[in-house]
């Protein structure tokens, strides 16, 4: 059976096994960061056990042996997504490099006048990058607003789109509501009117299938921490002919050809975006835990994260204290609230005593929150580890909070 599944898979978690506060851990923040399983633990050892050294500089042995394992990673990294070529796949640290890697490489293809859209449920990371490309160069900065039910506003981003469009830069997935956001939509009518679009697929890849082919995006980024793999690792892939056009970002190792004193050529991709010694063990480590995600019941992991999204939406949408955001709207992952009249950051600690870790505040999305009125939400956001029972220990321990509060 699936909950069967669902508890062997578990059992690879060796953190989830855990008191916190004298009760049983349940790790409900996954939307902030995953857990990762032994097999990327192991990656990651083995790694410095047997084969550290830099990549792409030596030919002996242990520099070969890095090479290979670092480029393996690339190329799983590129069937993940689907990718047309593993020079399109750029190391990152992750979805915050990665936009700023592009917000700075951009700077010469903007002038004065030409415009930016963002939506209203951005992520910090996907907000202040632009806004810096925007003072720095004279474009505008543009926000699609949000619908009733916290969806993209796709009527309103058609009258936002014009000709001077030069840039769409939107969440595959809210980190702070769960909603999915129609990108392919978004694609289509950006290019209509020749806007390069760029995707921060953070939130999605844990969750989503993603094909940068099917969905003919131009760039797509995402953290290797928030799917299973270590921190300090991301992805940044690019269509190839543009990654060709645009200049490099960081200079230093790795991304030239040849240098004197008076200028440099620069290397080819995916290396001219990559100076200096890249996070090795971290690409490995990404590695394996795409090797965990392939390993997984598509299917079954993703039915069984939806049942828990349901389960814990309607147990909350009963309870008169709870604000629900977004509510009936499809999500993945997470799903955000407040409970009437209470600080989000009471309902995460209470809980916490409870052995249950959420997330509070503003989740890196202040402006969305002055859009919602409030200064905060609870998120709660699951993944393919979360059984139903955690789902009931939460909805319950809730439940004890709010009561509580209202004596
Ligand atoms: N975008 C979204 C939608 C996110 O959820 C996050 C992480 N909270 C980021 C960007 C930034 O990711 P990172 O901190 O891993 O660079």
């Amino acid at each position: 059976s699936s909950d069967l599944y669902i508890e062997q898979l578990r059992t690879q978690f060796p953190i989830l096994d855990q008191q916190v506060n004298e009760h049983q851990l349940v790790y409900l923040d996954n939307a902030a960061t995953t857990q990762k399983p032994q097999s990327v633990i192991d990656a990651i050892c083995h790694y410095y056990q047997t084969s550290n050294a830099n990549v792409h500089r030596a030919s002996h042995a242990l520099s070969n042996q890095a090479t290979s394992l670092f480029e393996q990673s690339r190329v799983k990294v590129q069937t993940f997504i689907n990718a047309q070529r593993s020079e399109e796949i750029i190391w990152t640290k992750g979805t915050t490099e990665g936009i700023n890697l592009l917000a700075n490489v951009f700077a010469d293809q903007l002038q004065a006048g030409d415009e930016i859209i963002i939506s209203a449920l951005e992520h910090h990371a996907n907000i202040v990058p632009w806004q810096m490309l925007a003072k720095k160069t004279g474009a505008v900065l543009k926000v699609i607003p949000l619908t009733e039910q916290h969806c993209l506003d796709l009527t309103a981003f058609q009258s936002l789109l014009t000709s001077n469009t030069k840039i769409v830069s939107i969440a595959h997935v809210s980190n702070a509501l769960g909603v999915i956001n129609p990108i392919k939509e978004v694609i289509e009518l950006a290019h209509q009117q020749g806007a390069k679009v760029i995707i921060d697929g953070a939130q999605a890849v844990a969750h989503i299938d993603v094909d940068v082919q099917q969905l003919d995006c131009d760039f797509y980024l995402f953290s290797g921490h928030k799917l299973f793999g270590p921190t300090g690792i991301g992805v940044l892939y690019g269509k190839l002919d543009l990654l060709n056009q645009l200049p490099p970002w960081q200079g230093g190792g790795e991304m030239i050809q040849t240098v004197t004193f008076e200028e440099a050529t620069y290397n080819q991709l995916p290396f001219k975006f990559e100076a200096g010694t890249p996070n090795i063990a971290g690409a490995i480590g990404l590695g394996a835990a795409i090797d965990f995600v392939n390993a997984l019941d598509t299917e079954c992991c993703q039915n069984h994260e939806q049942s828990l999204i349901e389960y814990t939406e309607n147990a909350l949408s009963e309870m008169s204290e709870i604000n629900l955001f977004a509510k009936d709207v499809t999500k993945s992952g997470a799903i955000s609230f407040i409970v009437k009249g209470e600080h989000s950051t009471d309902i995460a600690m209470l809980l916490n005593a409870q052995g249950i870790a959420v997330r509070s505040g503003t989740h890196c999305a202040m402006p969305l929150m002055s859009v919602l009125n409030c200064s905060g939400t609870v998120r709660v956001s699951f993944s393919v580890y979360n059984t139903l029972d955690e789902a009931k220990v939460f909805v319950d321990a809730l439940q004890k909070v709010v009561e509580i509060l209202g004596d």
